[in-house]
């Protein structure tokens, strides 16, 4: 084999294992990329291209170079129109129909024109093989669609071009690398063509497929040095997609623009269809979640069981809110987590009712109400009677189960509307809303009846506890000469000490003698 051919063939096998290898990684790793399908198929073209050049600069007949022309004839005239949609997707746009029909047709024509040029002569107007050079050439001569094809040829190039630089300033450094990096590529068949056009090349040799092969070296390196195909919109695509949060995008009348995966499971009536459709698609007006759509109201809200936080943000084209993207963030874990908190720093943890602070703070937030509705309200003050000695006798722990059962008996007696907190050690105190001392005496004489007629059993053996009770009560009234929380509880806490004087598992009311029942 001459040594110019050998040449020739060492590139073109070269090439030909690079666009191959492209492809297949084009296939691996660019797929779902913006213009990754065009890549692809540019790939896959040009290795038919490379490959049946090839076989064309080995044949040693007309017959079968022609052959091999003709196959080559499949691939080329795709390869710069898949560059230009692989360029505009590349970039973000979109190619009208119309457009793409034509860029599409045109090759179509190319191939039957090249095919038919037998008949017409319009492709090549004449076709001769040269034997004085070191291995046989093809020679031939452009008729009219020769060049109608060839000036697509540079436009769709140019085009490319074109459209890599006009995004070239708006993007990062590495973006503009990778547009290079493109852009180099794109140049490089060109010069190979300007030189077999110009016949400045040896024999005139067809640099086009060689010069291709070389043109996918700088898309390779570009591919995997810089990732040709951008990897943010991918990643970005990505991150939206598998967020936690749900995503839900809307332009300025409220129509959906876009959702993320989440948001399926928050709205489940969002599908594919919903883009471009009012949000009411979705959500009733009187949803509440849609008031506060549309309202931006940032909150935490609670929806199909789930709490969310909803995050307003809006979104911005050259400085103008076109529309707002919402984001829920699931807070249930941080819902629970602070109700438990809010309930170990509220709760008494041996009895499970309020602690002190807490109970005046749950008085407090109803006391201004009911004063407004001039309600009549109690509290009762009660003490278990002797109970150092119950902890002298049996124990702390036994202690403990005595206050526990008491209390159990307690919470048994009261209404839902009565609030109970523990004042201190085994003092507790009960506030009871719309309460005369009459019901109130009445509820603390119930309760200790149960405790004293309840038997508790401490290491076997039987134990009575036994209460005192004091009451104070009030018709709350806005003046302010009106007792406040604490003093009510002074009063009750006064009767109590009255309760004990009068021989303890007794009930009194303050300022007046309260009925003493048995002992
Ligand atoms: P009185 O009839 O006058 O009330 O007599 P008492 O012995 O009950 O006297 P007091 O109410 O002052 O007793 C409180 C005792 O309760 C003192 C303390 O050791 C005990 N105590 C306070 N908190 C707890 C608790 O959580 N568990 C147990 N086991 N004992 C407690
Ligand atoms: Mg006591
Ligand atoms: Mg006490």
């Amino acid at each position: 084999m001459p040594q110019e051919l050998l040449i020739y063939v060492v590139m073109g096998v070269f090439g030909c294992v690079l666009t191959v290898f492209l492809c297949l990684y084009g296939l691996l790793k660019v797929k779902d990329a913006p213009g990754g399908t065009y890549y692809i198929l540019c790939t896959f073209m040009c290795t038919i291209f490379t490959a049946s050049y090839l076989f064309e600069l080995t044949s040693t007949s007309l017959e079968q170079m022609k052959f091999w022309l003709g196959i080559e004839y499949l691939a080329l005239p795709f390869i710069p129109v898949f560059v230009l949609l692989m360029c505009f997707e590349y970039v973000g746009k979109k190619i009208p129909k119309p457009m793409y029909y034509f860029l599409i047709g045109l090759p179509l024509t190319t191939i039957f024109m090249h095919f038919t040029n037998d008949f017409h002569h319009l492709y090549y107007s004449s076709i001769a093989m040269r034997t004085d050079t070191p291995f046989p050439i093809l020679v031939l001569e452009g008729g009219p669609w020769f060049y109608v094809h060839s000036f697509f040829l540079y436009i769709c190039i140019v085009a490319s071009i074109v459209i890599l630089f006009l995004n070239f300033r708006k993007k990062s450094f590495t973006f503009r690398m990778q547009i290079l990096m493109m852009a180099a590529g794109l140049f490089t068949p060109v010069l190979g063509s300007i030189l077999y056009l110009t016949g400045l090349g040896p024999y005139g040799l067809d640099y086009g497929p060689l010069s291709m092969s070389i043109s996918f070296l700088f898309h390779g390196a570009a591919l995997v040095s810089y990732q040709m195909f951008n990897v943010a919109p991918i990643a970005r695509e990505t991150v939206f997609e598998s967020m936690q949060d749900g995503v839900l995008v809307l332009d300025q009348k409220g129509i959906i623009i876009d959702y993320n995966k989440t948001m399926t499971s928050i709205l489940p009536k969002i599908n594919t269809f919903s883009i471009g459709k009012p949000v009411e698609d979705i959500l009733e007006k009187k949803h509440r979640l849609y008031e506060l759509m549309i309202n931006e109201q940032e909150c935490d809200v609670e929806f199909a069981a789930t709490h969310y936080h909803i995050r307003f943000s809006p979104v911005l084209l050259q400085g103008t809110i076109v529309g707002k993207i919402i984001t829920f963030i699931d807070v249930s874990e941080r819902v629970l987590l602070q109700e438990k908190l809010e309930k170990l720093a509220s709760i008494d943890g041996l009895t499970q009712v309020f602690n002190r602070t807490f109970f005046f703070k749950k008085v407090e937030q109803t006391f201004d109400d009911l004063k407004q509705q001039g309600a009549t309200v109690s509290f009762i003050m009660f003490d278990i009677d002797h109970f150092k000695k119950i902890n002298d006798t049996y124990g702390h722990e036994a202690g403990d189960h005595v206050i526990t059962h008491v209390i159990d008996v307690t919470k048994s007696c009261l209404r839902d509307t009565d609030v109970i907190g523990r004042y201190g050690g085994e003092e507790f105190v009960i506030f009871m809303p719309h309460t005369t001392g009459q019901v109130a005496l009445e509820v603390a004489n119930l309760i200790r009846n149960t405790v004293s007629s309840n038997t508790i059993f401490l290491e076997g053996k039987q134990v009575i506890a036994t209460s005192s009770f004091g009451i104070s009560t009030v018709g709350l009234t806005l003046s302010s000469d009106c007792p406040t929380i604490p003093m009510l509880v002074n009063q009750a806490d006064k009767a109590l000490y009255q309760a004990k004087e009068k021989g303890r598992n007794y009930v009194q009311e303050f300022q007046k003698l309260g009925e003493h029942i048995g002992a």
